[in-house]
């Protein structure tokens, strides 16, 4: 039998834990923390912006706002530099709201698009990886988040990227423009497949750590306007 909400509250709201977020290397924050006071479950999910695509933000745009468009697709940038090198955001034209929703040939498009955006992504030197990401409690309108995260910084790893990217100073105006560029001219390019890469030799070491706890939460306020 699965657990209601209010079940999982009258578990949970007094049975609080506080991970160790100060051994955390990928945790952003210092001081004294302790878990916020849980609150009692709504009567129902809170509507999302442009729910079943009234008054949608992504419906209503205008291609010119989108840094890269096709029949099926269009990539979007943030309005203002972002902490990370950059940051872009994939939509369906069509109004959708669950990955589970698109019919099987924008499903296939969208594994396509996917790995080709990341890749254009990556020609920005010093893009130390390339998160991808979909949340979906701000906007409806079915969105993937594309987050450039920098570098040689092992503090900045992992899913905590989201709220680095918060912290970090915005990039330099001309600086992010020029990664933009470098996208755009990457994507412009011929949706060319990289050759297969070479398999993996038993000996390679085993990939790096994930943070000690994935970071679930909503994009923050960006999350609210997409
Ligand atoms: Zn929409």
């Amino acid at each position: 039998m699965p657990e209601t909400p209010e079940q999982l509250y009258a578990r949970a709201s007094e049975s609080l834990r506080m991970p160790p977020v100060e051994e955390w290397d990928t945790f952003p924050f210092d001081g004294d923390m302790h878990p916020r006071t849980l609150r009692s479950p709504l009567a129902r999910e809170i509507p999302r912006a442009g729910e079943g695509g009234i008054d949608c933000r992504a419906c209503a745009a205008l291609d010119t706002a989108y840094i890269w468009t096709s029949d099926n697709w269009r990539l979007c940038t943030t309005v203002n530099p972002t902490g990370l090198p950059v940051i872009l955001i994939l939509e369906p034209r069509a109004h959708y709201g669950e990955p589970g929703d698109l019919p099987d040939d924008l499903a296939s498009e969208l594994g396509l698009l996917q790995a080709r955006i990341e890749r254009a992504v990556r020609t920005i030197p010093e893009v130390g990886r390339v998160h991808v990401c979909r949340w979906g409690d701000g906007s409806e309108h079915l969105h993937w988040w594309f987050l450039a995260r920098p570098a040689r910084f092992p503090q900045l790893i992992g899913s905590f990227a989201a709220i680095w990217d918060d912290i970090l100073p915005p990039l330099p105006e001309g600086t992010w423009r020029e990664n933009l560029a470098l996208v755009s001219s990457a994507l412009e390019r011929p949706p060319v497949s990289p050759p297969p890469q070479l398999e993996r030799s038993k000996s390679r070491p085993s990939r790096e750590p994930s943070p000690p706890a994935p970071h679930r939460a909503a994009r923050p306020r960006r999350s609210g306007t997409r």
